[in-house]
């Protein structure tokens, strides 16, 4: 989870605290500046994020582990819960870095239903899923990469007013990019600006 506050860290350094002063307000009913484990699982079902609030997530978060999340802690939960990173399905713990995602899930069900493991469930072969061919999220981000630069996206965008231009193909490839966007834990501006679409 070091790696989750280093990001949270350097991303936030150069954006206003706001956005997490803000998940904070919204989180701490009672008022007190600190998040309880109580709270942010309210928090997390309400916000329909009902895999993250079964996982681990606050202990994860609780650096100083001293059973609440304080401002600088909140910072990192802002940057989890905001790049949706995935909960293990099997382990069911949240995956701050690297994870696999079962291939046929990914391209067949809604983003929620996708199967992810955490590398250590993937080794160990524990799992039951009825799919065998997993991704990782380097590859899968690369393959989806591939497959947008040889779809029609480019020639929709090079219009100038591309959002009454665009059309359902472009669109399509639009979704998709959110779709990778919370596969590979970053926002889609993020996606299409890496990929020179923007
Ligand atoms: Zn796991
Ligand atoms: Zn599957």
């Amino acid at each position: 989870m070091e790696e989750a506050h280093q990001v949270a860290e350097a991303i936030f350094e150069n954006l206003p605290k706001r956005k997490a002063e803000e998940l904070l307000k919204s989180i701490d009913k009672n008022g007190d500046d600190k998040i309880s484990v109580e709270e942010l699982k309210g928090y997390l079902k309400k916000a329909d994020l009902k895999a993250m609030a079964k996982s681990n997530i606050f202990s994860l978060i609780d650096r100083n582990k001293d059973g609440y999340l304080q401002f600088d802690e909140v910072v990192t939960l802002s940057y989890v819960i905001n790049s949706s990173r995935p909960v293990c399905n099997h382990c069911k713990k949240l995956i701050p870095g690297a994870f696999l995602t079962c291939k046929d899930c990914h391209w067949k069900k809604p983003a929620k239903e996708s199967y992810n493991l955490c590398i250590g469930c993937y080794k160990g072969g524990k799992y039951k899923h009825k799919h065998d061919e997993f991704l990782d999220n380097y590859t899968l981000f690369e393959e989806m990469q591939e497959m947008l630069q040889e779809s029609s996206f480019r020639s929709t965008s090079e219009t100038n007013k591309p959002e009454t231009n665009i059309t359902e193909k472009g669109k399509n490839v639009l979704q998709t990019l959110s779709h990778i966007a919370e596969i590979v834990g970053c926002t889609a501006s993020v996606v299409i600006a890496a990929m020179g679409l923007g």
